[in-house]
């Protein structure tokens, strides 16, 4: 059974293409990574997925199209961290988490304890219990993408939407939320997209890479078949290759 299906996917600004017919599927364990060059499309393509932006083609979850279901329904079963976000910055990370569960009740109906309990826990598992009472507006960036993490993990949806949820975290926050996300993963029937610009982790967390270049899919694979070093040449315009082992290698003396 797949989680997401994705037929002709196709979405234009005005008189320009930015993602063209694109077909792809995502079954429960995998990590899909979306990557290639700047304006390529991949934030444009999540944001279709997430029904943010007019679209032809056809997505489902679940097996059911996500264009008719209704937003609420939608909203238990997939959860974005988007690339950008405007936090209310008057609100604790607490409530940041807090609103992960209000899909799952009427606007006046109050939190049970199902609702008490996921919230704890998404805050525990990410390391940020301790910091729940205070504002985001003073905590670091890589908290707070650790609070929007587990808004998400409260949310408890099937399938994450991820647009570059590392690129600016220091390494040891990268590394951590990178790691949660896999062990996120481990349960049955879930699974993560995510853009993702760094060519080693991708090739090191996801369980397939899709390359987009000008909207169009130029591979989705096995990680170290679609980041082939011919592809990368033409996509990129450089021996990346050549760049990547020169980066590292230093690191083995
Ligand atoms: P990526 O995430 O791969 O860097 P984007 O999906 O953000 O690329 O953008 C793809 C192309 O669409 C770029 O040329 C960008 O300038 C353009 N674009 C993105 N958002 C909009 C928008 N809201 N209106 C018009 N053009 C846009
Ligand atoms: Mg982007």
């Amino acid at each position: 059974m797949y989680v997401l299906e994705v037929e002709n996917l196709s979405v234009r600004y005005g008189e320009t293409q930015v993602v063209c017919g694109a077909s792809f599927a995502v079954q429960s364990g995998e990590w899909l990574m979306i990557t290639g060059p700047n304006g390529a499309g991949k934030s444009t393509m999540l944001s279709a997925l997430m029904q943010a932006v007019p679209y032809t083609g056809e997505v489902r979850l679940d097996g059911e199209n996500l264009q008719t279901m209704k937003p609420r329904r939608r909203a238990l079963k997939m959860g974005l961290l988007a690339q950008r976000y405007a936090a209310g910055y008057a609100f604790t990370v607490e409530e940041i988490v807090r609103l992960g569960r209000y899909a799952y009740h009427d606007a006046l109906s109050g939190f049970d304890e199902a609702d008490e309990a996921a919230v704890t826990q998404a805050l525990k598992e990410t390391g940020t219990y301790e910091l729940r009472r205070h504002p985001v507006s003073q905590i670091s960036g890589g908290e707070l993408q650790r609070a929007f993490l587990a808004q998400l993990f409260a949310q408890n949806p099937k399938l994450l939407l991820l647009d570059e949820p590392s690129s600016h975290l220091d390494l040891a926050y990268q590394k951590q939320v990178l790691s949660l996300i896999s062990g996120w993963l481990k349960q049955d029937g879930r699974a993560v997209i995510s853009v993702m610009h760094d060519l080693a982790v991708a090739r090191r967390f996801g369980t397939r890479v899709m390359m987009l270049n000008h909207g169009h899919i130029e591979a989705d694979n096995a990680p170290e078949k679609a980041l082939s070093p011919a592809l990368l040449s033409r996509v990129y315009g450089m021996d990346v290759d050549a760049w990547m082992q020169d980066l590292y290698a230093i690191w083995n003396d």
